[in-house]
């Protein structure tokens, strides 16, 4: 196939670039850098298979020749990106996810949208479904990340009923792994920068919120499943092992080893209290499920973050 992955210089983008070429097809990376970086494809440049397009989706976007499928995986993603880059935020996911699924519809193509946990705002309901409708403030500062991608899973089933596009929408929950930004303010790699530069811990509110982390390699291999499938439905995608923060933040220090104290600081406003994906339909449809577990997940991040120090 020759695929178009737009984010394809973030951290999840990349990731998905290496698949796909491993897996025999061409991969066109679109991405604006605003939150990407070139450092996560370097090793792709000069590769036949790969080719790599400096340019922003909410503007037009212009492709010759046929294209199989579309990735749209361009926005920022942690809440102190979404947070600083609000507007960037609601176009990428309104006028980016139009010009993406323009593309599709003018190439015949598949087209695969990374939608978000964070469509379920702060549920009511645990584990989530994908029948759950969420609990979001449109207004506060998560709003422009949650609304967003609720206006981009709205606008790809318009496309996949009205123009008969064959959209999928993967709901990703917390997701870890190499390549994520060391201060991109998200848990997992702030704990472990913490720990093994002897910092304190920075635990938000009681820290008894709960996360449930799956790492890349499973994630990348849920998302292409998906792609591959008929099915045009909503499916989460994530690991539904929960804990919480505080446990997170002693798991992180144990396999650290690291003498790092754990602190308390403010809890940013709505900030989820659990979130925990109910993959049912992600096992009986796609016939997936995650295969790491945290610590091996873990092990692979730290040594990773272990180098850039
Ligand atoms: N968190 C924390 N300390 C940090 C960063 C995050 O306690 O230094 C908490 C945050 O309040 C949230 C959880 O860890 O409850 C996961 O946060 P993250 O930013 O990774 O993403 P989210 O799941 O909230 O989108």
């Amino acid at each position: 196939m020759r695929i178009v992955v737009t984010g394809g210089a973030g951290f999840l983008g990349s990731h998905l670039c290496d698949f796909l070429i491993n897996e025999g097809h061409s991969v066109i990376c679109i991405d604006n850098l605003i939150t990407g970086n070139t450092d996560n494809i370097t090793h792709l440049m000069g590769n036949e298979k790969f080719k790599f397009i400096h340019h922003d989706v909410t503007e037009y976007i212009f492709i010759e020749g046929k294209l199989d499928a579309i990735l749209h995986f361009a926005s920022p993603a942690s809440p102190i990106d979404y947070q600083e880059l609000p507007i960037q935020t609601l176009k990428v996911g309104s006028l980016g996810t139009h010009k993406a699924l323009g593309l599709a519809k003018e190439k015949k193509a598949k087209f695969l949208l990374a939608s978000s946990s964070e469509v379920y705002g702060d549920p009511l309901v645990s584990p989530q479904k994908e029948d759950y409708w969420g609990n979001v403030n449109s207004v506060g500062p998560r709003g422009v990340y949650d609304e967003s991608k609720r206006f981009a899973e709205a606008m790809v089933m318009a496309y996949h009923y009205y123009h008969k596009i064959d959209t999928k929408i993967a709901r990703i929950f917390n997701t870890y792994g190499p390549r994520m930004r060391k201060k991109d303010g998200r848990v997992v790699p702030t704990f472990i920068n913490q720990a093994l530069e002897g910092k304190p811990l920075t635990v938000f509110g009681d820290g008894a919120q709960t996360r449930s982390f799956c790492y890349v390699s499973d994630m990348v291999q849920g998302i292409y499943k998906f792609l591959l499938s008929n099915i045009n439905e909503p499916i989460n995608l994530g690991n539904p092992q929960e804990m919480t923060v505080n446990d997170f933040a002693e798991f992180i220090l144990k396999l650290t080893k690291s003498k790092s104290k754990i602190v308390h600081k403010p809890l940013p406003v709505d900030d989820p209290k659990i979130r925990r994906p109910d993959i049912t339909k992600a096992k009986k449809l796609l016939n997936w499920s995650p295969r790491v577990p945290l610590e091996e997940g873990l092990q692979k991040t730290i040594e990773y973050f272990k180098k850039t120090l």
